[in-house]
C-alpha cells in the first residue's frame, strides 16, 4: 500500500511514518521535492501523478517507483536521465481504463504498440515493472469492476506477451480510498490510499 500524501502537511506524513508506512505517494514534483528535503530517508517515494519531461531530471536521482509513465518520449526521457545518473529507474505504464476524458495514459491499443517498439530500441536505464490504471469516477462499482478487470486481463495477457512472465514485471497499481477493495478482488497488487488514511483533502 501506497499513503498518498498529495496536499497533506509533512507534520501528518510524519505521523503516518511513525506508524510504521515507508511508502508515500505524490502527484506533483515540486511538492515532492518539498517534503522529501523535510522528512526522512528512508521513505520510498512513488510519483503517481502526470510528469512532465523538463521535470524528470529532479525526481531521477531518488524516486522509487513512477507509476505514472503515460507517453514514449517520456519514457526516453527516463531513460535518458536515469543513464546521466548511472541508475536502472522503476517504473510502471499507466492505462487509461476510465470513461472519462480527463485522464492520462496510454489506450490499450496505444500500449501494445509502445511493447512492440519499446522491444526494438534499447532501454538500458529504465525497468518496466507492470501497469497503472484509475477507474472511473462514478458511484456505479460494477463500471469500476469492470475497468479494473480489462486492466488485469491486459497486464496478464502483457506480462506473458511482452515479458515472458519475468518475475520484475509483477506490479498492478490499481485501487484508491473508494475503490481498493474492488481493486483488489480484480487482482490488484498495489493500492494507492490517500484520504483514508491522512482524512478528508482540504484543498485538490
Ligand atoms: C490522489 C490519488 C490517489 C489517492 O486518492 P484517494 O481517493 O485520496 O485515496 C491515488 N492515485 C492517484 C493517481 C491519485 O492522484
Amino acid at each position: 500500500m501506497i499513503a498518498v500524501s498529495k496536499t497533506y502537511p509533512v507534520s501528518d506524513i510524519r505521523e503516518v511514518y511513525n506508524a510504521g508506512i515507508r511508502d508515500f505517494g505524490e502527484n506533483r514534483v515540486q511538492e515532492l521535492l518539498d517534503k522529501k528535503d523535510r522528512l526522512p530517508a528512508d521513505i520510498r517515494w512513488h510519483l503517481i501523478g502526470h510528469l512532465q519531461t523538463n521535470k524528470v531530471k529532479f525526481i531521477v536521482p531518488f524516486i522509487h517507483l513512477i507509476h505514472s509513465v503515460d507517453s514514449e518520449r517520456l519514457v526516453l526521457e527516463i531513460n535518458r536521465q536515469a543513464e546521466k545518473c548511472g541508475k536502472i529507474v522503476d517504473v510502471l505504464l499507466q492505462v487509461y481504463i476510465a470513461e472519462e476524458e480527463t485522464k492520462f495514459g496510454f489506450s490499450p491499443e496505444e500500449l501494445v504498440a509502445f511493447l512492440d517498439s519499446a522491444q526494438r530500441t534499447k532501454l538500458a536505464n529504465i525497468r518496466i515493472r507492470g501497469l497503472m490504471g484509475m477507474a472511473s469516477f462514478t458511484d456505479n462499482m460494477d463500471q469500476v469492476r469492470k475497468e479494473f478487470c480489462m486492466l488485469k486481463a491486459l497486464y496478464d495477457r502483457v506480462s506473458g506477451e511482452y515479458f515472458e512472465g519475468r518475475a520484475d514485471f509483477n506490479i498492478l497499481s490499481m485501487g484508491m480510498s473508494g475503490d481498493y477493495e474492488i481493486a483488489l478482488e480484480e487482482g490488484s497488487n498495489m493500492i494507492r490510499v490517500g484520504s483514508l488514511i491522512f482524512g478528508k483533502r482540504a484543498i485538490l
